[in-house]
């Protein structure tokens, strides 16, 4: 009974070492050693079987899984210790020992678990060599993936993310707003300035979008020179200051490269979204006050239920 009360305390003492140290050597290594611990209890009291020596290898292989060279040998030297104090405390209390026999089998055990070590380190290196491959992998997928996400010039989230991340603050959040700007008189950047002097001020105005992002602003690059602006829990007044001030900052930007003249844009915004609608059909409500800025002088910002009140 005593042994095995020992061997059961020796497994529960982890879970109060484990709770309480925080580092992770400290907590693999207070495990490792309740293993040795019960290693030590089993050879020791079945001192009768010497070969049961060899269990000491168990803490020793038990410990490649946490991939630490250092950890190994830390278990390694306590299991030597152990077994040390076994042979000890056997050949001091035990009568009758056939002791040429007896240490024949410490030899061979003794052996086994310098065996052990040396394995346990080239397994160690495995195990290394895979998880920092799998660490790698896992990195590059990442990196990969948040790339599928962005747009390439911009480095703006792209429409697909835009409607993915549109419906689930459909079904989160309380109150959602969306916006959606397009750039006044864009064909004729291009084509007066170039190509490239056009890509530049689509970059300038991405830049004053990421501005305004956050973790209740979501900005994309709808396509070309359309861009949308999600708001999460936010009224469309907000949302609508928000959007002056972006087309106030963008509209009094003076571009180098275009003798010192400035881009304008239009904006729709439409919100809080109420009804049953798809993200498809509430962000056509922002399009259609977009296409209202538009035709109304250009230069501005619309909310799409104003555009109601002023009809009637
Ligand atoms: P409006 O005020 O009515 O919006 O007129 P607009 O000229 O801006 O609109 P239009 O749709 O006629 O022209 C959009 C232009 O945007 C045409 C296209 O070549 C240009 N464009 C789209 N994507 C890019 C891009 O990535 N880089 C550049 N430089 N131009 C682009
Ligand atoms: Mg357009
Ligand atoms: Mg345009």
């Amino acid at each position: 009974i005593k042994p095995t009360g020992m061997n059961l305390i020796s497994a529960l003492a982890y879970y109060p070492i484990e709770a309480f140290f925080k580092k992770e050597w400290v907590k693999n290594f207070a495990m490792l050693t309740a293993v040795s611990v019960i290693c030590f209890d089993l050879a020791y009291v079945h001192c009768s079987v010497p070969s049961l020596l060899c269990l000491y290898i168990m803490p020793v292989f038990l410990s490649v899984m946490f991939a630490n060279k250092k950890l190994i040998a830390s278990v390694t030297f306590l299991n030597i210790i152990l077994f040390a104090l076994t042979v000890f405390m056997t050949t001091n209390e035990i009568s009758g020992l056939d002791f040429d026999g007896y240490y024949a089998n410490v030899l061979v055990c003794f052996v086994v678990l310098i065996c052990a070590y040396i394995f346990a380190n080239i397994l160690a290196d495995y195990e290394i060599e895979a998880r920092f491959l799998a660490a790698t992998n896992q990195k590059r997928q990442n990196e990969i993936f948040e790339q599928v996400k962005r747009d390439p010039l911009t480095g703006l989230y792209n429409q697909k993310i835009f409607y993915d991340t549109l419906s689930v603050a459909m079904m989160q959040c309380y109150k959602v707003c969306v916006a959606v700007i397009d750039i006044d008189n864009f064909k004729s950047v291009n084509d007066t300035y170039g190509h490239a002097t056009g890509d530049i001020v689509l970059i300038k105005l991405s830049d004053l979008l990421k501005n305004i992002s956050g973790k209740s602003v979501v900005t994309a690059r709808y396509g070309g020179e359309e861009f949308s602006v999600i708001f999460k829990d936010m009224d469309v007044k907000a949302a609508f200051e928000v959007m002056e001030k972006l087309r106030k900052e963008f509209s009094g930007y003076k571009f180098e490269q275009m003798n010192n003249s400035s881009v304008t844009f239009s904006c729709g915004i439409t919100g809080p979204y109420s009804k049953n609608d798809s993200a498809v059909e509430f962000f056509d409500e922002a399009d259609q006050a977009l296409y209202y800025a538009k035709s109304h002088g250009k230069n501005r910002t619309i909310i799409y239920s104003d555009i109601h009140e002023e009809k009637k």
